[in-house]
């Protein structure tokens, strides 16, 4: 009898098990059975092509009659299309760039064919639809009949190890399979109804019919996100075990002087917030805290407040941001905000000030030379910057807490490496720019704490946002451009954002996101403020900003927008991310089809910060009906970050979901989906958090810390592997 952890060659034999293994990286039986079908194609229920609909999921047994490879039209890469016909009609099925599939489907043969029904050009198709060939020279019934029982699998496959092949092995492995032991505690997998986890392969793989295989499904489904959840719990009760220094307010100090200059009162999503993170702050253990919040919310103020309790605790805070123009503003904002609380040891500062200081890749040897001391002594309550801080050299006096803003830039081993310069481990707030649905949160960060902002202070004006569709509206762009006009007339500044820098740059210089293909028609800031300073925008006061312009060039352009004395700032994405300049009340995004959809709502931030009311347009060539149209619809449609966010991640792959830094996580997520699992995900949390409060280190449930130990080894060399 074998077991998991056994070869897989000991049931397949070498040579099938080499290509198990250089195909798909399946070395052990368990590595096999959890190579999980796609679908599965129902024997019995074969339908006519001439019956077929659009939208049909359907099966069909079909002759093929043509096949042909013939290169795209106007981009790389090349279509098989492959015709097949039933007898009652002709179907067409086509490949995009799996011309080696043409051996498979030679003319003439018969074999299965299962997929999604789509029309195209009037024409009934399958596109990328799975099949099962039947061997040549074979009776078709019982060829039917004999792939495995009523219920065929589909698996993934390629073209030296077909799905037929996969199921066959599948079968052997399971013929000789000892009972598994299962690793999800009874009680769980009872309230869940749930099968054995033995059960649950053997019907995912040979299943009786489908309700079993749908719920065998759910069950290993389940399993992926309670591990990780498990996983994610102990982290966060180690976490809260670690020793800290405890940084209490104090009262009378400096953040109750602060208190008293804030020119404004803290909304009530502020004042419960900053409670907690005061609450936080105050144990002898580390905080670990994701502060997510609507654009425009006032994160930083609620980091700013946090990060004066440490101060006046005699320790220190450090604000990590993801580009110097960020942190050129952070510090800006902050010394504002102090005035002269922030003048510490100077002329004119208040006895209970402190100061703040930079530290960037590219300041001058002085300027990094005084700012390293002032971090190193101490004299710096509060040093914020870039990647440069995490960089040898800088040492602080006593490093209390972390400020990581705009998280989703930084991954998991830059937040340690600061770590690494506190006496004690210090408290951790992150905070990111994009609200993300709580599940998402969940498995991505479900190791904090978290606390969210959803009101907007009282006062700000809401966004208008309109598409202007240039295709059909052409006079909606020079609408446009008179719209500026009169906001500068009133004394506003404005924001046109265009997704390149030159005609000749990579588009991607500035952008995370890109969807749609290249085109020379693309808006680019080099082009564009020259026509505009010619045209329509003739006499306004025009400045650029990107990527490519040093960081003083940058720093001093902001410099200048931020005091009023550009009125219009053409740009690329680089203040998509928390530049504020309150008097700025329109923004005009080139192309915004370019973009994403929470990269927009981002970018839109910028306006309505003030007390006047904010404008977005969201210009396009897109036409009407199209899936861009449709996203830039819903980004005019609702202003609700939450509701954006999914709409983003639902048209994104699962890993750039989970982000870069999770790839060690990612790759243990076979079944598990993010947003399509939420109901799951939440149970599985629920089911975590119970089972590890009543029992710390699982000392009940070996098998379950053994699966759990296992994973993280799996995770510690995915790491190893990436970096
Ligand atoms: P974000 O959460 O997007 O980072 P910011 O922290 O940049 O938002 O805050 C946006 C703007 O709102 C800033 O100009 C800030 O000074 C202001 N602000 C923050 N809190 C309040 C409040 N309670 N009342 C009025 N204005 C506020
Ligand atoms: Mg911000």
């Amino acid at each position: 009898m074998a077991q998991l952890e056994n070869k897989v060659s000991a049931v397949v034999g070498d040579r099938t098990a080499k290509v198990l293994e250089t195909t798909f990286g399946i070395k052990s039986i368990g590595d096999l059975m959890r190579h999980y079908p796609r679908r599965y194609m129902v024997r019995g229920e074969l339908s006519d092509i001439s019956e077929l609909h659009e939208g049909d999921e359907t099966t069909i047994l079909a002759q093929v009659y043509s096949a042909s490879t013939r290169p795209m039209r106007g981009r790389k890469g090349s279509m098989l299309e492959v015709v097949v016909t039933d007898g009652t009609d002709k179907l067409s099925l086509t490949f995009f760039n799996q011309a080696w599939r043409e051996k498979d489907l030679k003319v003439g043969r018969q074999g299965l064919f299962a997929g999604k029904v789509g029309v195209f050009n009037n024409k009934k198709q399958l596109a990328h639809p799975d099949y099962e060939m039947i061997p040549d020279g074979s009776d078709v019934d019982s060829a039917v009949e004999g792939f495995a029982g009523k219920y065929l699998p589909v698996y993934p496959a390629s073209a030296k190890m077909p799905s037929w092949k996969i199921s066959q092995c599948a079968q052997l492995a399971i013929g000789s399979l000892e009972e598994i032991e299962d690793f999800l505690p009874s009680s769980i997998r009872e309230k869940h109804k749930y099968p054995s986890l033995h059960q649950a392969l053997v019907q995912l793989h040979q299943p009786a019919d489908l309700d079993h295989a749908e719920l065998s499904r759910e069950r290993l489904t389940f399993d992926e996100a309670f591990l990780l959840q498990s996983l994610l719990v102990m982290r966060r009760i180690e976490l809260k075990k670690l020793n800290s220094t405890s940084r209490k307010r104090i009262s009378g100090g400096l953040l109750d002087a602060f208190d008293a200059t804030l020119p404004f009162e803290l909304t009530a999503g502020q004042v419960a917030v900053c409670k907690e993170i005061e609450s936080d702050l105050s144990q002898p253990h580390p905080m670990h805290r994701l502060l997510q919040g609507e654009v425009g919310s006032g994160k930083t103020i609620v980091a700013v407040r946090a990060m004066l309790a440490v101060v006046d605790s005699g320790g220190q805070a450090a604000l990590l941001a993801p580009t110097e123009v960020l942190a050129a503003q952070h510090l800006r904002t902050i010394q504002k905000l102090l005035g002269d609380l922030g003048q510490g040891g100077m002329l004119g500062g208040s006895d209970k000030a402190t100061r703040v200081t930079l530290i960037t890749g590219s300041q001058s040897a002085a300027a990094r030379k005084e700012a390293l001391a002032m971090a190193a002594t101490g004299t710096a309550g509060i040093v914020i910057g870039t990647h440069a801080l995490l960089g040898e050299k800088v040492e602080f006096k006593d490093l209390g807490l972390i400020v990581v803003d705009e998280q989703h830039r930084f991954g998991v081993e830059q937040r340690d490496a600061l770590k690494e310069k506190a006496i004690l481990p210090p408290h951790l707030l992150v905070m990111t720019a994009t609200p993300i649905p709580r599940t998402v949160a969940m498995t991505v960060f479900g190791d904090l704490d978290v606390s969210t902002l959803r009101e907007l202070p009282l006062g700000r004006q809401p966004i208008t946002t309109h598409v202007v569709p240039v295709k059909e509206k052409p006079s909606f762009l020079e609408r446009a451009w008179q719209r500026i006009n009169e906001e500068v007339a009133q004394g506003h500044q404005a924001y046109i954002v265009a997704p390149r820098i030159s005609a000749d740059s990579d588009a991607n210089a500035d952008i995370d996101f890109l969807f749609g293909e290249e085109s020379s028609e693309i808006t680019s800031v080099e082009e564009l403020a020259p026509t505009l300073h010619a045209g329509p925008l003739k006499g306004l006061k025009i400045a650029i900003l990107h990527g490519r312009l040093s960081a003083d060039e940058k720093d001093s352009t902001m410099q200048a927008f931020t005091k009023g004395d550009i009125d219009v700032l053409v740009s690329t994405t680089v203040i998509e991310v928390g530049v504020d300049v309150p008097n700025a009340t329109i923004m005009v995004i080139m192309d915004a089809d370019r973009f994403g959809v929470s990269q927009l709502h981002q970018l839109r931030g910028r306006v309505g910060r003030g007390t006047s009311p904010g404008l977005c347009l969201l210009v396009t060539q897109c036409e009407e009906e199209t899936p861009a149209r449709e996203r830039l619809n819903a980004v005019a449609g609702t202003l609700d970050g939450f509701e954006l966010s999914r709409i983003d991640l639902e048209q994104r792959r699962e890993g750039d979901v989970l982000g870069a830094s999770q790839s060690g996580t990612q790759s243990h997520l076979r079944l598990l989906r993010v947003l399509r699992d939420e109901g799951l995900i939440e149970q599985a949390r629920d089911d975590a958090e119970s089972l590890i409060a009543t029992d710390n280190d699982l000392s009940d449930y070996p098998a379950l810390r053994a699966e759990l130990a296992q994973l993280q080894r799996d995770q510690a060399v995915d790491y190893l592997d990436k970096g």
